[in-house]
């Protein structure tokens, strides 16, 4: 796998993921990843992608129902 900014190899590594909305930040600290050995760029593959969006749209309904509560 090659780096789609600058073509070097890609490692397999641990990446941090972070978003921040609204009414909640997240953090996971390590996320298995594709990292670039020469820019740094992560690249998430499907099924890491698919966990952190389940994770978020969970977070988005319960914080939801908690602001509605308030
Ligand atoms: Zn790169």
């Amino acid at each position: 796998m090659k780096c789609m900014y600058c073509h070097a190899a890609m490692m397999r590594h641990p990446a941090p993921f972070q978003i921040t909305r609204q009414h909640y930040h997240v953090t996971l600290e390590r996320v298995p990843a594709w990292v670039c050995s020469q820019c740094g760029e992560v690249y998430f593959e499907t099924p890491e992608v698919e966990a952190i969006q389940n994770l978020i749209e969970l977070l988005e309904v319960q914080s939801r129902r908690l602001r509605k509560a308030a």
